[in-house]
């Protein structure tokens, strides 16, 4: 093993070195160096106290000095360089109250969560692996350093880590883990929203998001997510559907491209069904008005991982109008995209694909081929330019103003000529609208 680290890693390492200290990278750069996979950043981990770390360097920030974590600054590009450290007595099952520096790396290393993130790799004396991270790694295995009882305990987020690198890497959870987050699933509640979500999106934005399902299996979701936890138990007696809601969710989840707001729509968009479940005589299930049911529940649970506001509205929007129905015409197509907005309009078609592919298969080719037409269709009225809202119309509201309207009455004359031109885009001309607008008054 002869990897080539970064000249910036390089740098740092050898600039501590000749000062005496030991450095490695450490931790998911190291993991993701066997993985094949490009890091996504680089840390260091140094045998230097943090005042050292400052002054061994021109650029630094000192972003978290009491445990021990210095930013280094090469040009622009920031590289977290952390003191060895061994951590004290944990509070809340969150983080620990104390921390102790230390010169040992492998007292650094037993710290961290799994085996795979507990390797460090120096440039000349290469792999520090106290804990068999590169043979788990062979063995496609997520391993705890130590005992999962006792590490979950000490942080709760450690369980939902575990969920969120099997679904990055494929690789199976080990079975000392899952016991683990059955018995200790309750602890999560103690862990932020922000921090549960950091791992749910990553969860979320994996090659394998329906891995959701380990959540499930384990309690963890019942924890998190209690309202999509519950939908794993309602049943759907439905033609067009076989499996029960929560297992439906995740299909459609599988069937979404990696976007962050349509794959958090897709875990999300029946959450309301099980309040809205209904049977007729037939014995069939309904679940009529689910979705602004959904839409509410969703709403909750986005301001209580505190996502951000432009996620948001784009996850409500497509959860509200999952279902909405349009004829495969220009015409309806055109309504509909007006109503959902013109960027929004690609979104609901993906969504409704992946929640076709949820359904019955006997039943979804004919609504697969509707909705592949249906977007060759808005592609065709998008290259024609064709108005799909009022700021696309020919008019405006000081035309109307220059007519003798005013107040309410422009917008309402301007909704009636967006209403004309989604039937009709020839109508799109000054002339023409006003003409008609004074004509039906
Ligand atoms: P990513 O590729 O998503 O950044 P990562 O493994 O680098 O994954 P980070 O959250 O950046 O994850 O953490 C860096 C390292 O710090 C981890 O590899 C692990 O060694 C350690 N670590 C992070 N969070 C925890 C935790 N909750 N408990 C124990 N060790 C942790
Ligand atoms: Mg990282």
């Amino acid at each position: 093993m002869n990897w080539k680290l970064p000249q910036d890693v390089l740098y740092i390492i050898n600039t501590l070195n000749q000062k005496g200290y030991k450095a490695y990278a450490v931790g998911g750069c190291v993991r993701d160096m066997f993985l094949k996979k490009t890091p996504q950043d680089w840390d260091i981990t140094t045998s230097a106290p943090p005042e050292a770390i400052i002054d061994s360097f021109p650029k630094t920030i000192p972003t978290g000095i009491k445990h021990g974590t210095v930013t280094v600054l090469c040009g622009k590009t920031p590289y977290e360089v952390t003191t060895f450290r061994v951590d004290g007595a944990y509070e809340d099952h969150r983080k620990p109250e104390t921390v102790t520096f230390t010169e040992d790396i492998r007292e650094d290393l037993s710290r961290r969560d799994f085996t795979m993130n507990a390797m460090a790799y120096h440039p000349e004396t290469g792999l520090r692996d106290p804990f068999g991270g590169r043979e788990d790694i062979e063995r496609k295995l997520i391993r705890c350093v130590g005992d999962p009882l006792v590490r979950f305990d000490e942080d709760a987020l450690r369980m939902l880590r575990a969920v969120r690198f099997s679904a990055q890497t494929g690789f199976s959870i080990d079975e000392d883990i899952l016991a683990a987050m059955k018995t200790l699933a309750p602890l999560l509640s103690a862990i932020s929203g922000e921090r549960v979500r950091d791992e749910l999106v990553k969860t979320l934005l994996s090659d394998r998001p329906a891995k959701v399902r380990v959540l499930h299996e384990t309690g963890l979701l019942a924890v998190i997510l209690p309202e999509l936890d519950r939908c794993f138990y309602t049943h759907q007696n439905h033609p067009y559907h076989i499996l029960n809601v929560g297992d439906h969710s995740l299909r459609v989840l599988e069937n979404t491209p990696k976007s962050l707001s349509l794959r958090l729509a897709a875990l999300l968009h029946d959450i309301g069904k099980p309040d809205m479940k209904t049977t007729d005589e037939a014995g069939i299930d309904h679940f009529k008005g689910h979705g602004s049911v959904s839409t509410k529940l969703a709403e909750e649970i986005i301001a209580r991982l505190r996502l951000d506001n432009k996620t948001k509205d784009a996850v409500l929007l497509l959860v509200r109008e999952h279902d909405r129905q349009f004829a495969v015409t220009k015409k309806s197509i055109r309504r509909a995209a007006s109503i959902v907005g013109k960027d929004m309009f690609f979104d609901l078609l993906s969504l409704q694909v992946a929640d076709a592919l949820g359904q019955n298969p006997t039943m979804v080719t004919e609504r697969l081929a509707r909705l592949e037409a249906a977007k060759a269709l808005y592609n065709e009225i998008l290259a024609d330019e064709d108005a799909l809202s009022v700021s696309d119309l020919a008019i405006g509201g000081r035309d109307l103003l220059e007519l003798g309207y005013c107040g309410k009455e422009i917008g309402a004359a301007l909704s009636k000529a967006l209403e004309l031109v989604l039937d009709d885009p020839s109508a799109n001309q000054k002339e023409i609208l006003l003409k008609k607008i004074q004509n039906t008054d």
